[in-house]
């Protein structure tokens, strides 16, 4: 059971703002994913070019294609949250995936950079991880307030990594 989520991630460095920073502050230009479409403007990240609004001359701004950090991360085999979910009946299993799902896909459609990137079933053990350490944190009292009988702790990782892990156990 320990070694049951020892995966290849490297939770180590999962911010990768830098790349962006540098759009923010000096460089002309808009950031855009060559990936998601994501669009980093006035310092967010936002869905698409289309659902921004640019005035004269910001429409005349170069493009620059890059992978925004959600991407980023997520090819990087990284994550910033992660919740281990024990004691998955079947009778609940379900629920819970709609729950994760769902919750993750409002976060998603608020803020581009919040993602659900993988949920791993193993058994009644489940591994979900997602992108941004307060989604994480979010998800896992959202499933505490809609189930009874539940046990959440929490760990954060050393710095200067920003991952956190939830282990919500059913009991
Ligand atoms: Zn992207």
């Amino acid at each position: 059971m320990a070694n049951l989520f020892k995966k290849s991630y490297s939770v180590k460095l999962p911010k990768s703002q830098h790349e962006v920073e540098e759009f923010g502050k000096g460089k002309k230009g808009l950031a855009v994913c060559k990936n998601c479409s994501s669009v980093y403007f006035k310092k967010s990240w936002h869905h698409g070019l289309e659902r921004i609004k640019l005035t004269g001359k910001e429409k005349d701004l170069p493009l620059n294609f890059i992978l925004c950090p959600a991407c980023q991360m997520i090819e990087n085999k990284q994550y910033e949250g992660r919740l281990i979910i024990k004691n998955v009946s079947e009778k609940l299993a379900d629920q819970l995936g709609d729950l994760v799902a769902g919750f993750c896909r409002r976060a998603y459609e608020r803020d581009p950079m919040d993602r659900l990137i993988a949920i791993k079933k193993t058994g009644s053990a489940w591994e979900v991880t997602v992108t941004e350490n307060e989604l994480a944190n979010k998800l896992a009292n959202k499933i505490k307030n809609a189930f009874n009988k539940i046990k959440v702790s929490r760990r954060f990782s050393k710095e200067p990594s920003d991952v956190i892990e939830v282990t919500i156990e059913f009991l």
